[in-house]
């Protein structure tokens, strides 16, 4: 498990556990949700419309065998419905915000029941960014319900009675993969819904879709030219993990991530004027354009790497990064190359 994430649970659950600290625990509480949902919305506005219904671990064992889409799907619907029926016994998001036909889900219920091929036709059915959208609605709503909680609610449980309410809102399939989830809530009190679907079970997912994500970045990356716009080496990139380069739909570096349109600024700028990148353009000494911000450590060092690119080719930029990962331990270019552009295009030369 993500250690971050991990150490917030463990904290979150012991101050859950006594009343004096109970409120400080809802705060670590709500903090760990809006810390894992950023992932979340960080896969949303920056992959493309096919990466959510990809399965690239079609058959394995786990939650990363499923799709990006079904993950958030499945995450929210069981969020919802614990959220709404059981505790707080008012109407789901799904459907008192209209989400059902925003999001285009042929299903209502958790998605537990389908199975291989079935999950990736379900998630190319769906609107991802309505998707993302009622994933948002449903996590405010549940904060609003878990910031009303007294302590003593902790302790709160459910009966028979909502075991059949439950079954009622066909919201839960009755296939044998599905059904047990009923009699796994009721059989819990408030805490340890706390524990399961408002927290661990978000971490369990939303680390499978890392797992998605980074094979879908490294599929993207394969057979293609490994030189990024801005003058850094894919094939040594510190982030080429879970980024699938610039040059791909799957582009996920800083500066894509933080631009508005999920694009990096200078893969926009040289597609638009047709570069094969800065390293063609005659303003790269001066650009502060992306990654060229001179509040970036790297902007100096990325200028010094697409100087030597101009000067000596790709081909020999990648020899010199070899060289320099043989001889060095490092992870970020500026830690070997500093901040001095000319001074970082010598010690590439002299490599
Ligand atoms: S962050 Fe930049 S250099 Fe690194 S893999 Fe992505 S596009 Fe390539
Ligand atoms: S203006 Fe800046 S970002 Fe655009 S191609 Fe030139 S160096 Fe790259």
């Amino acid at each position: 498990m993500d250690k971050n994430w991990s150490d917030m649970n463990k904290e979150m659950q012991a101050l859950l556990s006594k009343k004096a600290t109970f409120p400080e625990g809802i705060e670590k509480l709500l903090a760990l949700r809006k810390n894992v949902f950023e992932q979340i919305t960080q896969i949303v506005m920056t992959f493309p419309k096919e990466a959510f219904y990809q399965m690239p671990f079609a058959g394995a064992d786990g939650y990363h065998s499923k799709t990006l889409a079904y993950s958030i799907w499945h995450i929210f619907r069981i969020e919802d419905i614990v959220a709404h029926e059981m505790i707080a016994g008012d109407q789901q998001v799904l459907f008192a915000q209209g989400f059902l036909e925003k999001v285009r889900s042929p299903i209502i219920t958790t998605g537990n029941e389908l199975a291989g091929e079935e999950i990736a036709e379900f998630s190319r059915q769906l609107n991802v960014k309505e998707l993302y959208h009622y994933a948002q609605a449903v996590m405010q709503s549940t904060d609003q319900i878990l910031m009303g909680l007294d302590y003593t609610d902790l302790k709160r449980r459910f009966g028979d009675d909502m075991i059949e309410k439950l079954q009622k809102t066909g919201c839960v399939s009755e296939d044998e993969n599905a059904r047990w989830l009923i009699e796994y809530w009721c059989g819990k009190d408030v805490q340890g819904l706390i524990r399961m679907p408002f927290s661990r079970h978000w971490i369990m997912h939303v680390e499978a879709m890392r797992r998605i994500k980074n094979k879908l970045c490294s599929i993207a990356r394969k057979g293609v030219d490994p030189i990024a716009y801005c003058g850094f080496s894919c094939n040594h990139c510190f982030l080429s993990a879970w980024c699938g380069s610039c040059r791909t739909a799957y582009n996920t570096c800083s500066f894509a991530t933080i631009a508005p349109d999920g694009k990096c600024p200078n893969a926009v700028c040289c597609q638009a004027k047709g570069f094969d990148g800065c390293y063609e353009c005659d303003m790269l000494e001066t650009c502060e354009k992306g990654f060229y911000i001179p509040s970036n450590d790297g902007a100096n060092a990325a200028k010094a790497q697409a100087l030597y690119i101009r000067k000596h080719g790709k081909k020999e930029f990648l020899k010199v990064h070899d060289r320099l990962h043989q001889k060095y331990d490092f992870a970020k270019t500026q830690e070997i190359l500093g901040q001095d552009i000319q001074k970082g295009l010598r010690i590439l030369e002299e490599n």
